[in-house]
């Protein structure tokens, strides 16, 4: 079983130690993976068969994750940074 890094919240919102927040919106993820493959450390398919965002999350650096939002097919993954910016999707 993956370890999430918020139990409550598997899919986020997660502050990265970066600054960074990472949220699957899993209204809208299709389980379609890609993200767990870009950024391994960060993403993992729930139960639910959706992306849920891992206790390592900080351990994937801002270019990482945000390929791995862009490989995303539904745009699901939201980011935005320290000043509580969406960064993306763009
Ligand atoms: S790539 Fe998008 S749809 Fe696929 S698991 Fe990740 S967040 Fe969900």
């Amino acid at each position: 079983m993956p370890q999430w890094k918020d139990d409550a919240k598997p899919h986020g919102p997660i502050k990265m130690n970066n600054g960074w927040t990472v949220e699957v919106d899993a209204n809208v993820c299709i389980g379609a993976a890609p993200c767990t493959a870009m950024a391994p450390k960060t993403f993992a398919l729930n139960d639910d068969g959706k992306a849920g965002i891992l206790t390592t999350v900080s351990e994937d650096d801002k270019e990482t994750i945000l390929n791995a939002a862009r490989s995303c097919p539904v745009a699901a993954i939201i980011i935005k940074d320290e000043t509580g910016k969406v960064i993306f999707p763009e």
